[in-house]
């Protein structure tokens, strides 16, 4: 059995966990190791660490700084094979799906290797006379980010590249059903040469979290996870006067137009809906054809393809998905199935009771299609997250296009037509953060940022990009004035207006 301790300043070994957590192994469906889960006492241990290396840390200079993000990088790199074997094993997503879930947090430490350009200020010479105004963009001290169990090397990346380039320094806390990876990318992030107590690693549940959000220690909490929570951790971290920025839950849809390259969309369709056993926060679950011969065709096709579906346990090259985190997940989403019967929308495809020989007891899920869905059953409002497809038929563009837009998350959406002046009308007018035209996906490229509308983000900022910049930063303005000793000014009396 693995026992699975914080990286945190001291050694984990010192301190021995009260209470621990399973961490399964979702192809076999058995307990593979532990995880401490720690409270006040570990995290006051890392941020004391932490507010003891930031002031060393900020002032080093941000290309040294940036040369650990490179050293970090090349680092990952050489251990790839290691860590997605190592987060499939945990997660059940495949293991090519575990080198993109690390590749597109590396794309966001790549980006951050060049920050020292983007965090130059801003320079106004003469802004009246003799003045001279400057910013400078400061970081906040010691941040923290609490991550989710799907994506638990990307998202990690996403927030702690910036923090750290930023000059804060910085706690995790992942989650504690896949934390091995987490902990390797600390590791590694100390063996490419930064120094103790900037990025550490504490486990934990609830308990740690709420320790996080009350911490005076803490400037700064990123979240990503579900959305009660995430708007929980928005409240209490605001509250205690913390910047939170807490992304949350989607329900993504994808619209197709009568004239949509069919054969592509499908294709599009089925990898994002049951890709990594629609574990992802960009998945789509729900497929919008616009009128009923479109939806016919559509429908027709998904069936057959996913037919052609092979699930199978994590580390089979052949398989399209794998297993989901956990059993309780797997009942979770079962549930969700029998609700969606049970309020009336058409089940055409049952992935329930789905078994691979050899793994009976692992956590699969067979490809799920409904048709028929509507927008006042609760398995259309709530998030699934898992491989289940359903599919709600709209008449007009005008019926498709309120359906993400009066929905209550608005992370991602697509469209797929060829009609340029159709998609150019839907990315103009969804209300939905994250837009794809004829891209299923559309998680932005990490120069840019990623964030949803609606109850798939609280807060202000995006992450990563320059809203990861702005997050990760404060902005200090500075108006300079070299007097040459000469008359001294006579209307001090009166605001300057610099004329
Ligand atoms: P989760 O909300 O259960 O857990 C997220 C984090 O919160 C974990 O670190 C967990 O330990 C902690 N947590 C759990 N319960 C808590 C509680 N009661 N109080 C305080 N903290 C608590 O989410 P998950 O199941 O790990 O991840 C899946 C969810 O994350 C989905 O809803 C998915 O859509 C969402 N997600 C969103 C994005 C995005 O960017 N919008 C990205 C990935 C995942």
């Amino acid at each position: 059995m693995r026992r699975i301790g914080h990286v945190i300043v001291g050694g984990a070994q010192a301190v021995p966990a009260a209470r621990t957590a399973p961490v399964y192994d979702p192809n076999r469906g058995v307990v593979q190791g532990e995880v401490a889960l720690g409270e006040g006492a570990v995290l006051d241990r890392a941020v004391t660490a932490a507010m003891a290396a930031q002031p060393i840390w900020s002032a080093m200079n941000p290309q040294r700084r940036a040369r650990v993000l490179f050293q970090f990088k090349a680092l990952v790199e050489a251990n790839m094979a290691e860590l997605a074997a190592l987060l499939s094993s945990e997660h059940g997503k495949v293991i090519e799906d575990a080198r993109g879930d690390i590749q597109r947090g590396l794309d966001v430490v790549e980006f951050c290797c060049g920050l020292p350009q983007a965090l130059k200020g801003e320079y106004t010479h003469g802004a009246g006379p003799g003045i001279d105004v400057y910013s400078m963009r400061q970081p906040l001290g010691v941040g923290a980010g609490i991550t989710p169990f799907n994506f638990p090397a990307m998202i990690p990346m996403w927030m702690f590249a910036p923090a750290v380039a930023c000059g804060n320094t910085f706690i995790l806390k992942p989650s504690e059903r896949d934390p091995s990876v987490p902990n390797r990318l600390c590791e590694l992030f100390l063996e490419a040469g930064a120094p103790e107590g900037v990025l550490q690693v504490v486990h934990g549940d609830k308990v740690m979290v709420d320790a996080i959000l009350d911490h005076p220690g803490i400037a700064a909490v990123s979240f990503v996870g579900s959305s009660d929570i995430a708007h929980y951790v928005y409240s209490r971290g605001t509250r205690a006067g913390k910047r939170v920025q807490a992304m949350g839950g989607a329900k993504n849809h994808a619209i197709i137009m009568p004239d949509a390259d069919m054969d592509q969309t499908v294709a599009d369709l089925v990898g994002a809906a049951f890709g990594s056993a629609g574990e992802r926060c960009m998945a789509l679950p729900v497929a919008v054809p616009v009128g009923e011969e479109t939806a016919d065709a559509l429908r027709e096709r998904l069936v057959s393809a996913i037919e052609g579906l092979k699930p199978g346990i994590s580390t089979d090259p052949a398989a399209q998905y794998g297993p989901v985190v956990t059993a309780q997940h797997k009942a979770r989403v079962e549930q969700w199935i029998a609700t969606g019967v049970e309020e009336g929308a058409e089940l055409v495809t049952d992935g329930r009771g789905f078994t691979l020989q050899g793994y009976e007891a692992g956590f699969f899920i067979g490809p799920t299609l409904f048709d028929r869905v509507t927008p006042e059953m609760s398995a259309y409002r709530e998030e699934i997250f898992g491989p289940v497809l359903q599919i709600v038929r709209a008449r007009t563009f005008e019926e498709a296009i309120a359906l993400p837009s009066r929905h209550q998350y608005g992370n991602g959406v697509a469209i797929f037509t060829r009609n340029g002046h159709a998609a150019r009308e839907f990315a103009a007018r969804v209300e939905v953060g994250m837009v794809g035209i004829n891209v299923p996906i559309p998680v932005p490229v990490s120069y840019h940022s990623f964030g949803g509308w609606k109850r798939s983000a609280f807060g202000d900022h995006n992450q990563y990009g320059m809203e990861g910049l702005r997050f990760w930063t404060r902005t200090k303005l500075v108006t300079q004035r070299w007097p040459d000793g000469g008359a001294a000014d006579v209307s001090a009396f009166i605001i300057p207006t610099m004329g």
